[in-house]
Parts: structure tokens; sequence; C-alpha cells
């Protein structure tokens, strides 16, 4: 049994061995210490993959499609993040580019990694520190700010024109519901433990 300090009150609780859908909660303040699901690490090395083939067909396809007067404007994904900012500073831009594209992307390809060497058991120190800023990352990764802000700006547009939906806003839309889903299996005491060569044996 390990032991480990809980996150919101430090009271030094013994992790038992888990089972499927079993969680270890703190008997002080029952903040959900770990959950353990059954082949986590399987469901998210398929949850990452399926969130970078949703991206990659998010910035092939139209994003939105405007009728207005009888003429049609296609808007790609790329396009419509460049546009949100265009009314006010670049770096709102990059900001966007970095929150929407760029963390998540390094979240999944870091995610991929650690499991992919926790599974073969090599790599496992680089394994760790991709670990430690995996988590840092996290609070960075704002995709579905994102699409808030499309769905606000097009009840403002809808008296203007008629928008269509394209291909790409379904894959951007399935792309955020793969990362919500993801989120599920980043159990942080779990991932740790993949991780550390001195973990008791499965
Ligand atoms: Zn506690």
């Amino acid at each position: 049994m390990k032991q480990l300090a809980c996150n919101e009150c430090d009271l030094l609780i013994k992790i038992p061995e888990l089972v499927h859908g079993y969680k270890a909660i703190c008997p002080r303040c029952d903040f959900v210490i770990t959950r353990f699901r059954e082949r986590f690490r399987t469901k998210l090395l398929a949850l990452s993959f399926s969130s970078l083939v949703f991206l990659a067909l998010t910035l092939m396809f139209p994003f939105l499609i405007f009728t207005a007067q009888g003429r049609e404007r296609t808007v790609y994904f790329l396009q419509s993040l460049k546009g949100m900012g265009e009314d006010t500073y670049f770096i709102v831009v990059l900001f966007m580019i970095i929150t929407t594209i760029v963390v998540p992307v390094a979240l999944m390809v870091g995610i991929s990694f650690v499991v992919v060497s926790s599974r073969l058991s090599i790599g496992l120190p680089t394994s760790r520190r991709i670990l430690k800023l995996i988590f840092q990352l996290q609070a960075w990764n704002m995709a579905e700010i994102f699409l808030l802000g499309i769905l606000v700006s097009m009840v403002k547009i809808a008296s203007l024109a008629s928008v269509e939906f394209g291909w790409s806003f379904v894959a951007f839309v399935l792309y955020i519901a793969t990362m919500a889903a993801m989120r599920i299996y980043m159990d942080k005491y779990q991932l740790w433990r993949i991780v550390s060569p001195t973990r008791e044996a499965r």
C-alpha cells in the first residue's frame, strides 16, 4: 500500500489496491484522491489519436458558410481564428492558436508518449518530466472557450446572414468531446504510478 498526502487537507492516507470503477476518498475531507479505470492507458491512447485526427479534419474542411443577399462566403477554421482577433490584436490570435491548437496537440503527443513508454518500460525518466509538464499545461487547454466564442458571435451574425455549419465545425466539436473524455482518464495518481519504476506489481 502506498502512502499519499491528500491534495486538499494534507492528511496522510494509505491508498489500497483498487479495482475497476473504485475510487479512493480522503476520510477527512471527501476529496477524491484517485479513481481506477481498467485499461485506462489504451483508452487514453485511442482518445489522443482520435482528437489528433479530428483536429486534422477541422483544419481541412470548411468551418462556417455564410450566405447574405445571394452571396456565399466559406470560412475555414484558421480564418475564423484570425477573424476573431482582427478587430482587436495580433496577440489575441496568437493566444487562441496556442490554447486551441498548440497546447492540446502537445498534451496529446505527450500523453501518447507516456502511455507507450510505460507499456514498453523505456524512457521512464523522460516520461516523468513530460507528465509533470502535461499537468502544468492542462490549464492552458481552452479549445472549448473558442467554441463558446464562435457560438456567441454566430448569434450576432444570424440577424445579418444565414449561417451553415461546415464539416470542420462537426470535427471541431468532436475534437473538444474527445479531449473532454480524455480528462476522465487523466488520473494523476494512476499516471504517476505507471511511470514510476518503484511501483508495486499489478
Ligand atoms: Zn483530505
